[in-house]
């Protein structure tokens, strides 16, 4: 059994529906994407769909800039839903991290981010409910916020789907076939062979076993992040804001029904390998304490809630704590993956570079910080906090 596409797309997370319908609105024909169960099941569905905008390059504030504007209009712009809420975002600082903050900021601005550093004495007047006390400076991004990584995907997965793109679920890809240098098509787990010249790793967390199938080892460590659910006192009041608490090392994020997502962003995932399998399994109630009582000293309404429960989410790191976005040194196997725990907030701007790249445009945003060969050390440096201020 055989057949021939142009490109074969690895993955129906929101990296490889977001590249499908950016290749069909690039107007390549014969797309076929494979998911091996369904789509969104991997770490798109855990996700925590928070879009924050402070980033330390200006790569990276272009492309969140580029996909904040798409989420805001999903619907135009894609179809569907994105489930975004645009409710506003805080970072907190420590004093020592200010300078940087605003060096940042100036940065930030010059590429369309709309962010303001507030003094903690003013925190009161957007989100009176953060403690200000051990803050050197707050950021507020009035138009973050946090989306639905799953709507955001179907979103993709069916404008994909219009633009005719085969979508295949329930269809795992086994073998990468080669001809010397270059790639040649995948072999599926139901003994299909797929002849194609263009194929994509848009796996996640299973993008190093799947690039090692083409005999490309990726930089990637799939490190543990456990996201843990609150339910708010009924007399919180109204939601509280998206807040990233970098001082004292925790995030919050509003959740319907009176609920809240919150983590940690004081641990060193790169220090807590996880087998991929282990997407969505249990967290101890030790772990989920120790991070609860940091939210709660952050937003101290919170140390009522109440806590209703957990799971284990993981994000595939790269040395840099940034995507790798590039064609591999097998000619025609491409590269999605490293999301370091960003894969949601970047998709649209990730589909729309990787379809550029694909199709040989010059991509909108300088492609060069992404790129496959750009590491020089293997061993990751810095910890996900880096992401933020470098
Ligand atoms: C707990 C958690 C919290 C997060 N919070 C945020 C956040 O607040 N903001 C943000 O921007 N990002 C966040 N992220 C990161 C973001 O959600 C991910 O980077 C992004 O969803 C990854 O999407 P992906 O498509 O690259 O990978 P995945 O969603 O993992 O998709 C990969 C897909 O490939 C499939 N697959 C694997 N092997 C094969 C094969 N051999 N054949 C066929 N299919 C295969 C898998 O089944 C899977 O569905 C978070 C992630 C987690 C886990």
């Amino acid at each position: 059994m055989s057949r021939r596409v142009e490109v074969v797309i690895i993955g129906g997370g929101v990296t490889g529906a977001s590249i499908a319908f950016h290749l069909a609105a690039a107007g390549v024909r014969d797309v076929l994407l494979l998911e091996r169960r369904t789509l969104a099941s991997g770490g798109t569905g855990r996700s925590v769909g928070i879009v924050r905008q402070l980033y330390p390059t200006s790569e990276t504030s272009q492309m969140v800039v580029r996909s904040l504007a798409v989420f805001q209009r999903f619907r135009e712009a894609v179809g569907g839903e994105s489930g975004y809420v645009a409710c506003g975002a805080l970072i907190g600082v420590s004093t020592t991290m200010r300078a940087k903050l605003e060096a940042t900021v100036k940065l930030q601005r010059s590429v369309g981010v709309r962010a303001e550093v507030l003094e903690p004495a003013d925190l009161a007047r957007v989100e009176p409910r953060i403690d200000p006390e051990n803050l050197g400076a707050v950021l507020y991004e009035p138009e973050s916020g946090y989306g639905d990584p799953t709507a955001v995907t179907n979103g993709y997965a069916d404008a994909a789907r219009r633009g005719g793109v085969r979508i295949e679920q329930g269809v795992e890809v086994v073998a990468i076939r080669r001809a010397g240098d270059r790639v040649t098509g995948v072999e599926t787990g139901t003994g299909e062979r797929i002849d194609a010249p263009i194929v994509v790793n848009a796996a996640g967390l299973w993008s190093p076993p799947v690039a090692r199938l083409a005999g490309v080892e990726l930089p990637i460590i799939v490190g543990r992040h456990p996201v843990f659910v609150i339910e708010r006192d009924a007399s919180f009041g109204r939601p509280h804001l998206v807040y990233l608490d970098l001082a004292g090392g925790s995030y919050a994020r509003p959740e319907t029904g009176g609920l809240t997502l919150t983590g940690s962003l004081t641990d060193d995932e790169t220090q807590h390998p996880m087998e991929p399998e282990l997407l969505g399994a249990d967290v101890s109630l030790d772990e989920a304490t120790e991070v609860l009582e940091r939210t709660g000293r952050a937003i101290p309404r919170l140390a009522e809630a109440r806590y209703r429960r957990g799971w284990a989410g993981a994000f595939d790191i790269t040395p840099d704590w940034m995507p790798i976005l590039g064609e591999s040194p097998v000619r025609g196997f491409w590269i999605a993956a490293g999301m370091s725990g960003h894969g949601f907030k970047l998709s649209p701007a990730v589909g729309e570079m990787m379809a550029a790249l694909i199709v040989g445009a010059t991509p909108l945003i300088n492609p060069a910080p992404f790129a496959f060969g750009r590491f020089a050390a293997k061993a990751p440096s810095g910890t996900f906090v880096a992401s933020y201020l470098g």
